[in-house]
């Protein structure tokens, strides 16, 4: 834990400790590495796991102007709960028929369109309110999910948009499209988006469209292509401090620190005699006498059943592995004849610089990615919030390991009365 972190008080079965002065830090490298772009910072899904107010506060606090969501549902919140300044854009994308339309206009949402169907009924709903809807029109460059396909939709999307925009019912904020393969540097899809959407987005200018943003990286393209970065990148992951593209850097190798910890207190150490099963099924036999420690979260929380006999834990300054199945609410660790205090901290991930596993370790553990172990650690661990005002010369020499010459906004306005560095 940070030195400036506050010491969560009440004891704890588990806790996810999510350090916002690395959550800062993060969206001011990914700001220094993107300087010619806006940053939006992704809260879905709670973000990430990390909890979506506190975060996206944190992120608009470090420069972040704009933020994005899936659902409207989730931007209509943050619209309603995260006291944002006045000028802070959000922008969802997921929808469905019948959605919120109309008290996505009222809030000023940005809402992405990628179909006639979504057209019409945003349309609709500006018509109701009587406001005109920012739309945002999305092109399916080769990800082949969501989005418009290019050539004859592409075309009557753009024409029907630019008649409404003429009509006064929307403005058309921005042409965006998503990487398929942005995770895999070198693969020849990135090119081929990227081609494609200058297209597109040509297209539509051609026709009119006169966009406020064009956007299509996320983190690793955020990362690793600079000529991805168009008018604003759109960052989830590194704003968290994990490694989009763990094959090829840790988060320490792109100047990002991990946000999220996640501990539990040792619930319970006993002795055992060899050959003793343990957890359902027996998948684990102790090889001979030892102890046990009993870790009081389990797949209820989003500890993968996958990582039961992988996961690992710190325990007393040592790795430890999950011993047999993780059950719902629990799993064990055989630690070897070590017999820590009950409630003794048992660390399963952190940043990784004082020893711990990181996130990046249970994905390898789970077979699964770093995004899914964050972002399913379960309502029933409390977040507790540490850093929420750090200096900024410390962030400052941060991102200079990365971004050799980088002065924060705050150290260049002298917020702190000391010009830090360069
Ligand atoms: C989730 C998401 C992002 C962020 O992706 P990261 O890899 O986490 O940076 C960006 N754009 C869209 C459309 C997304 O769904």
């Amino acid at each position: 834990m940070n030195e400036t972190a506050p010491a969560p008080t009440a004891p704890l079965r588990a806790r996810a400790e999510i350090d916002l002065g690395a959550l800062r830090a993060n969206v001011r490298t990914l700001r220094a590495l993107a300087p010619g772009a806006a940053l939006m910072a992704v809260v879905k899904s709670d973000a990430y796991g990390h909890g979506a107010v506190p975060c996206a506060r944190a992120a608009v606090g470090a420069g972040a102007t704009w933020l994005g969501t899936a659902t409207p549902e989730e931007a209509l919140d943050l619209r309603a709960r995260a006291g944002l300044p006045a000028g802070v854009r959000i922008m969802c994308w997921l929808w469905t028929p019948g959605g919120p339309w109309r008290e996505a206009v009222e809030a000023d949402l940005d809402m992405s369109l990628s179909d006639m169907w979504a057209l019409r009924e945003v349309v609709a709903a500006a018509r109701a309110a009587g406001l005109p809807a920012r739309v945002q029109l999305k092109a399916d460059t080769g990800l082949g999910r969501n989005g418009c396909q290019p050539g004859d939709d592409w075309a009557e999307l753009v024409g029907e948009a630019l008649r409404a925009e003429a009509g006064g019912l929307l403005r058309i904020t921005g042409l965006w499209s998503h990487f398929a393969c942005a995770d895999e540097p070198g693969h020849p899809s990135v090119d081929a988006q990227l081609a494609l959407f200058r297209e597109m987005v040509a297209y539509a200018e051609g026709q009119g469209v006169r966009p406020e943003v064009r956007h299509i990286a996320n983190s690793p393209a955020t990362l690793t292509r600079p000529d991805s970065h168009f008018d604003l990148v759109r960052t989830g992951i590194a704003v968290y401090g994990v490694s989009p593209i763990p094959e090829q850097g840790s988060s320490a190798d792109f100047g990002l620190r991990p946000v999220m910890t996640l501990k539990a207190s040792v619930a319970l150490v006993k002795q055992v005699p060899g050959g003793h099963g343990v957890s359902y099924g027996h998948h684990y036999v102790t090889p001979g006498t030892t102890t046990l420690g009993l870790i009081p979260v389990g797949y209820a929380d989003g500890i993968p059943r996958h990582a039961s006999g992988t996961g690992p834990v710190l325990v007393g300054g040592k790795w430890r592995t999950v011993a047999g199945r993780v059950a719902m609410d629990q799993f064990v660790v055989d630690l070897g004849g070590d017999e820590p205090e009950p409630g003794a901290e048992a660390i399963l991930f952190g940043p990784g610089d004082r020893g711990e596993p990181t996130a990046e370790d249970w994905a390898q553990a789970a077979g699964t990615i770093a995004y899914e172990i964050v972002t399913r650690i379960g309502t029933r661990v409390p977040r507790v919030y540490v850093n929420e005002d750090v200096p900024v010369e410390d962030e400052a020499a941060l991102i200079d390991r990365v971004v050799p010459g980088y002065e924060s906004d705050d150290a260049a306005q002298g917020r702190d009365g000391k010009r830090s560095g360069t």
